[in-house]
Order: structure tokens, then C-alpha cells, then sequence
């Protein structure tokens, strides 16, 4: 009876609960402790207060959440694990809450060893859903050097340039989000960074204003975007030196290992929130190997 510490239907102490046998679960081939409850007779088990609790495949998660952020899309993901799609559009739900606590923990752990952050880039990333027309955009907060997502955002914003007008007359006005989802993320921003921290940003004309008006004490430098390589289509810069490269970088691996972010691609976003949950999930596999690789850097490093 390790997890269990109540009854589930009367909210009993654990000195009411006794061992009631064993169950076979299938679906992984484990035994699972079943309990009684005396005071009302509701049984259940030692499974009840786990994350996977009610999932029948359980032995697909680890593989659904590292294939979602290798470029990956979910009908692919569902034939190699050998189940429905809509399996994992569920786990996709799924992994993200928890990927959402874990990247929340992993930051905390990253602001204790290292001590408070310094330096911090900023920058959107524009995508759409379900068809050009309709573009959003990812407001994106990243570690300077290090290129750890600290947080981000995904807001619907109006179609601009040559689309604006084929937009208006197919989908009607489209409201803009990007301010309040901005607001949001620099509210959220204040909790983990200090308050003296130094932002590096591009042209964008409203970052200033975030800056002066969540964080009056820090400074910022505006560095201008230049031309993208077609390595990193838009993301990564041709010039020799690019200040913004961990934004820009953090950005185009995005955009890399996202499936629904790659450009000219056919696996778009039909749900915004469903960006965001993908978008959890990759941030989740990202700092587990950016923790890998610098565990193991030095190994690499020795010749034989
Ligand atoms: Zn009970």
C-alpha cells in the first residue's frame, strides 16, 4: 500500500484500509495489490492514485512523448506504438499536464543550481490554424546561453500582408490576442526571474513596454533582425554574429521538432490549445536533453 493514504469514497485513514489479494494487469504484465476499505467495503487498488490510472496502454507513453517532440506527427506516432490516433491525441492531453508541472520543477531545480538568471532573449514565432489565413503567434521567454525555455504563450492574431484581405472577406475580422497573451507570459515571467534581469530583444515595438511596465528595474538591448539562411528558414541568421541567436535558435528547433510548427507541412494546428500542450510536451523532452548532453559532454570530449 505505498501511494495509498485515504479510501477513495469515504475519505477513510489508512488504518481502516487491509490488503485484499492481487490482480493481473495485462496491459503491463504487473501484479497490483488490491484494497478493502473496512468502514465502507469499497475496493480498490494500489493503481487508483497513480498518473496512469484507467489507461490501458500504459507501456506507450515514454514512446509517444519523445516521438512528439522528434518531429513526429501522431498518425505516424499511432502506427509504431500500434494504437488508435485518437489514443494519442488523449495522450497528448495527457503528457502535457504533466509536462507542465515537470517544466514548472525543472526550473526551480535550474534557478538553484545556477543561481538567478541573468540574461534572457524574447521573441514570437508566428504559425497559423487550420489554414494560412487564421496566423498565431508563440510569444517565447528563453535562458540566454543556454537556450531553456522559461515560458511562452499562444495567441490569435489578425492575418497580415498580403493574406489580411482574403482573410477578412473568408473568416471575417479575426481579434487580436497577442497583447493579453504577452501581458500574461511577462506576469508569469515575474515569479521566476529577478527583478534587475537584462532582456535581449528584437525591433517589436511593444517589448519595450513590457519591460518598463513588469520589469521597471531591468534593462534591455534592441538588436535588429537580419536575413535567415535556408538552413533555419527565417529562425537562423546569415550574419556572422547573431546576439539573438538562443532565441533564434530555441525557435527554429521548434519549428524542427514540432511536427505541426515545420513549414510547408501538411500536420497544421486545428486547436490552439493543442499547440500549446505539443508545445509543453517538446519543452519537457528539450531540457531532458539538454541535461543529457551536458552530463555526458565531457565523455565525448576524451580521446582514446
Ligand atoms: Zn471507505
Amino acid at each position: 500500500m505505498d501511494a495509498t493514504t485515504h479510501c477513495p469514497r469515504c475519505d477513510a485513514p489508512r488504518s481502516s484500509l487491509v490488503r485484499d489479494g492481487f490482480y493481473h494487469r495485462a496491459d503491463d504484465s504487473k501484479s497490483i495489490q488490491r484494497i478493502r476499505c473496512k468502514d465502507c467495503g469499497k475496493k480498490f487498488s494500489n493503481a487508483t492514485f497513480t498518473p496512469t490510472y484507467r489507461q490501458k496502454r500504459r507501456r506507450i507513453n515514454e514512446t509517444v512523448r519523445f516521438c512528439l517532440a522528434s518531429n513526429m506527427c501522431p498518425r505516424d506516432i499511432a502506427e509504431l506504438v500500434g494504437v488508435n490516433i485518437k489514443t494519442i491525441a488523449a495522450r497528448l492531453i495527457w503528457l502535457a499536464e504533466r509536462a507542465r508541472e515537470k517544466n514548472k520543477r525543472k526550473l526551480q531545480a535550474y534557478i538553484q543550481a545556477c543561481g538567478p538568471i541573468k540574461t534572457v532573449q524574447f521573441d514570437d514565432l508566428i504559425t497559423f490554424e487550420h489554414t494560412n489565413c487564421k496566423p498565431l503567434t508563440v510569444p517565447l521567454a528563453v535562458i540566454d546561453g543556454v537556450r531553456i525555455p522559461l515560458g511562452f504563450r499562444v495567441a490569435a492574431i489578425p492575418a497580415f500582408g498580403r493574406l489580411a484581405a482574403i482573410s477578412r472577406k473568408r473568416y471575417g475580422r479575426r481579434a487580436d490576442h497577442s497583447v493579453q497573451a504577452r501581458n500574461g507570459l511577462f506576469e508569469a515571467l515575474q515569479a521566476v526571474l529577478p527583478p534587475d534581469v537584462h532582456f535581449k530583444i528584437d525591433g517589436h515595438k511593444h517589448y519595450p513596454m513590457l519591460i518598463k511596465r513588469y520589469f521597471p528595474e531591468a534593462t534591455y538591448t534592441v538588436h535588429a533582425s537580419d536575413r535567415g539562411c535556408v538552413v533555419g528558414q527565417g529562425e537562423l541568421k546569415k550574419t556572422k554574429f547573431d546576439y539573438l541567436f538562443s532565441i533564434n535558435h530555441a525557435l527554429a528547433n521548434i519549428r524542427a521538432k514540432v511536427n505541426r510548427l515545420n513549414r510547408r507541412t501538411w500536420c497544421t494546428t486545428k486547436r490552439p490549445d493543442r499547440l500549446a500542450d505539443h508545445i509543453d510536451i517538446y519543452i519537457d523532452v528539450l531540457i531532458d536533453r539538454l541535461e543529457h548532453d551536458r552530463k555526458y559532454k565531457h565523455r565525448r570530449a576524451v580521446k582514446p
